[in-house]
């Protein structure tokens, strides 16, 4: 049965070229992710450090302190990827591939929208400007006709 749904309800979620992933990991598995990344012509990469709870609580890694209040965050990096929809799946599964222990603390992936992108230095917007050049699209491509 249709909804109508407003377009401000969290159900609402608008189809888009470019998606970010935004990955909460644990800082120790950084490098392996973006080396990862790197191999499969992803180059556009932000990475900050950050602090955080979830199951994982304030535990850090492999040790047992019980306490549980904002001074034991457990440091984490969030890494921010801006892909077009075609590469969405494929970056969320090689950073799951390299990221997982299976253990508490792994951390995790959110996906948004992303209405446009915008090459400061060119003025370039859209598929121009989120392109990266010898990215993955160009990779696939040269693939593809070889
Ligand atoms: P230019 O060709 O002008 O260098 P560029 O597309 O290579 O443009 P940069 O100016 O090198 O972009 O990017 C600046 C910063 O923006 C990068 O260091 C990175 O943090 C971030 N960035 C660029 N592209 C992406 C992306 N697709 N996803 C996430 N972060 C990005
Ligand atoms: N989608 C871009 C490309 O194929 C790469 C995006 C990125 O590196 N984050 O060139």
């Amino acid at each position: 049965f249709p909804i109508i749904r407003a377009q401000t309800s969290p159900d609402f979620v608008p189809d888009a070229k470019f998606y970010k992933v935004e990955a909460i990991l644990r800082p120790w598995r950084i490098q392996q992710v973006s080396s990862a990344l790197l191999k499969m012509g992803i180059r556009g990469v932000t990475v900050s450090d950050v602090r955080g709870f979830g199951a994982q609580g304030g535990l850090t890694e492999r040790q047992a302190g019980s306490e549980f209040s904002e001074d034991t965050f457990v440091a984490k990096v969030k890494m921010e990827i801006v892909v077009s929809k075609d590469q969405v799946e494929g970056v969320i599964a090689k950073i799951i591939e390299e990221a997982r222990t299976g253990e508490i603390g792994d951390g995790k992936i959110f996906l948004t929208p992303i209405s446009d992108v915008i090459r400061v230095r060119t003025g370039e917007r859209g598929e121009k400007a989120e392109r990266m050049m010898g990215g993955h699209a160009d990779m696939s491509s040269a693939l593809s006709t070889s």
